[in-house]
């Protein structure tokens, strides 16, 4: 008998009422899951990410008041070239080979709460965190505590131009911005000093720096940049800004080419360094 099988109609009615009954089933799971997800946020309160101590509500998303409070900012004495804190006049580097920059400073220490304020920007991200609305008050919070530490002999208004170290377009699609032309803007407005965003370029992809040893590192970045309209660029006193200074393959990368359109003087300003162990 064709199609009119009773035992095949009921087999396709059944199937049918556990297809509906399966999503009814999965809509109730996921409003479930919702109810119980806001009774542990209510019942056991976010965590500090750095201290795992209570979060309050009133206080930063991720991190506690306590642990913004414990950021170590940088001091002189320091390397008046390099910024290597600890040291009076040059370092023993700077001393026998300087780098092509006039001065690197820096904010603070790449530790604790600023540590991990920079790798939620870097590697969480829009995609982790949703809308991000969490990411914006800890932006907003990370660039009140930088503008009200950034060196003395670091002044943003004498500069004609900020630039970000770049990201390849392709990361920037991945990450959703750039986490140095977030500080790059977010100094520059205090001082209405222009940032250029497209005059220092990565041309070429390359592995996360941060995954390599130092020696790979600079290997990694070789002619990894480019300028585009060095006319812009040239005879001007130029402010790069990054936003963590490890061995400095990268800096030392961007300032070199950056030198091939010929600028007045080029400094760098970085968020936090790593403490040689
Ligand atoms: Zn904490
Ligand atoms: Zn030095």
């Amino acid at each position: 008998m064709k199609g009119g099988c009773p035992s095949n109609i009921l087999g396709r009615y059944m199937k049918l009422n556990f297809i509906s009954a399966k999503s009814i089933g999965l809509q109730l799971a996921s409003q479930l899951q919702g109810m119980y997800e806001t009774a542990i946020t209510f019942l056991y309160p976010a965590e500090c990410r750095v201290c795992e101590g209570f979060l309050a509500v009133t206080s930063m998303p991720y991190i506690c008041a306590d642990c913004w409070r414990d950021i170590q900012f940088l001091e002189p004495p320091w390397c008046d070239i390099c910024g290597t804190p600890g040291v009076n006049g040059l370092c023993d580097t700077c001393a026998i080979s300087p780098p092509r920059y006039g001065q690197l400073r820096t904010v603070a220490v790449y530790q604790t709460a600023l540590q991990e304020a920079v790798q939620l920007f870097k590697f969480g991200g829009k995609k982790r965190f949703g809308t991000g609305k969490g990411l914006k008050g800890l932006a907003r919070h990370l660039l009140q505590l930088i503008n009200a530490h950034i060196p003395a002999d670091c002044a943003i208004a004498t500069y004609d131009f900020i630039l970000p170290i770049p990201i390849h377009k392709k990361r920037l699609q991945e990450r959703g911005f750039n986490q140095a032309t977030l500080l790059a803007k977010g100094i520059a407005k205090v001082e209405g000093v222009p940032v250029l965003t497209d005059e220092l370029v990565r041309k070429r992809y390359t592995v996360a720096q941060s995954s390599l040893d130092s020696a790979a590192r600079q290997q990694n970045i070789v002619g990894a940049f480019e300028v585009r309209n060095p006319d812009i660029i040239s005879g001007k006193r130029l402010l790069l800004i990054d936003d963590v200074f490890t061995t400095g393959a990268t800096i030392r990368e961007a300032v070199s080419e950056l030198w091939t359109a010929d600028p007045a003087e080029i400094d760098v300003l970085t968020l936090a360094r790593t403490l040689a162990t």
